[in-house]
Parts: structure tokens; C-alpha cells; sequence
């Protein structure tokens, strides 16, 4: 894999908290940029983020498959032990005639955080060996845009507040799946995090095209 440990050249840049235009030096690798003013942070240069949010991203990808694959929930009654899983909830929800419910769980707690792991593996991948992959740059502005519908925490919130309803109707078991998408959460919004926007553009740069032109 290729590192990132490289100095960020000098540009210009506005403090989000002053307003003040500032004239940034050239910053070494985990070095952090300040207003010359007020000192809040413009902007960092986290070495390695590229290999860091990759890394993350398909820890991601795993605990995404784990979640959807394995029970979430089992509920034990008399007689009876009953397992879903995240699709089947949905089904559930739809069947029980919550259409739009349903459809927001699907987008919000699957399909979003489906997108964004996609969108992050397709440009980070070719990115740690120097390379871009056609729509690179597109695919990135498309993530953005994809990320406020990823609402994992509050579609958990909601399954802890039944858990502790249901817990006198019956036994609400935790499946391995539950686990894996609380993990899910934790590492995604992590991948997120280390994303340093100016360090992944300059790289986007200097990488190597593959296959057509980019698309803007
Ligand atoms: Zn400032």
C-alpha cells in the first residue's frame, strides 16, 4: 500500500468560526492547522488516512454482512423461540401495513450504510496503491450526500426502547447480529472521522487515472 505521510502544500483557507482568511504553510504529516486568530482548527494532515479509513471501511463491510445475515433479535415464548433479522423486521413492518415506516428503516439502517461502505471501498481501494478509478471525485460528493440518511443509531435506539417493552411480554434475546451492528455504527462513523477532505482530494490528484475520463 501506498502512505500518505506527506507534507500538504500551502494554500489558503477560511476559519468556519472567525471568518478570517488564513494563509497555511506547508503541514507535515499529523500536523494541524490553526486560525491565526481565534485557533480553531482548519484543517489536519493524519498520516496514513487514506490506509486508516480503508482499513475501517471493510471492518465495516464485515460487520454490515454479519448484521444482515445473522439473527438480530429472537424472541422466546412458551413453546417457541421466533428469529429476525434486519430484512425480515422489514418485511414485518411492510406487511403489517407500515409502508413508509418501512421503507425508512430499509434506506436509513441498511441501504445508506450499504452506499456509503460501497462508495468508500470503490475510491479508497484503487487510492491506497496510487490509482482512481473513473468517478472517483463523484462518487465522493455522492457519499455526502448519501450520509445523512444513514441513521443507524436511531433505528437502534428504537430496538432498545422495544427490547425493554417487550422484556415483559417475553424474553427479548440479543442476537450476534445486534452486536455486529452496534459495532457497525462505531467503526463507520470512525472510517468518517479519519477522512481528512483536503488530504483525500490532493491524493485524488496525484493519482494515477484507470480506465476513462473523469466525470465531473
Ligand atoms: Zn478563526
Amino acid at each position: 500500500m501506498s502512505t500518505s505521510l506527506e507534507t500538504l502544500s500551502p494554500c489558503l483557507s477560511i476559519c468556519h468560526e472567525c471568518d478570517l482568511l488564513n494563509d497555511v504553510p506547508p503541514l507535515p504529516p499529523d500536523g494541524c492547522a490553526r486560525c491565526s486568530r481565534c485557533g480553531h482548527i482548519l484543517f489536519r494532515n493524519p498520516a496514513n488516512c487514506v490506509d486508516r479509513t480503508l482499513a475501517l471501511t471493510i471492518s465495516a463491510m464485515m460487520l454490515w454482512i454479519v448484521a444482515n445475515l445473522f439473527p438480530f433479535l429472537s424472541f422466546g415464548m412458551p413453546g417457541n423461540l421466533v428469529h429476525t433479522n434486519l430484512i425480515s423486521g422489514v418485511i414485518s413492518l411492510y406487511e403489517q401495513g407500515q409502508t413508509i415506516l418501512s421503507i425508512v428503516v430499509l434506506v436509513t439502517s441498511i441501504i445508506a450504510p450499504a452506499l456509503q461502505i460501497a462508495g468508500l471501498l470503490y475510491v479508497l481501494a484503487p487510492l491506497s496503491r496510487g490509482r482512481r478509478l473513473p468517478s472517483a471525485r463523484r462518487t465522493m460528493r455522492w457519499l455526502g450526500h448519501i450520509k445523512p440518511w444513514s441513521m443507524m443509531e436511531v433505528f437502534l435506539l428504537g430496538i432498545l426502547v422495544s427490547m425493554v417493552k417487550l422484556g415483559g411480554m417475553a424474553d427479548v434475546i440479543p442476537g450476534v447480529a445486534l452486536w455486529a451492528f452496534c459495532c457497525l455504527i462505531v467503526v463507520l462513523s470512525w472510517a468518517l472521522s479519519i477522512l481528512e477532505p483536503l488530504v483525500l482530494w490532493g491524493q485524488l490528484d496525484r493519482a494515477e487515472r484507470v480506465g476513462g475520463p473523469e466525470r465531473q
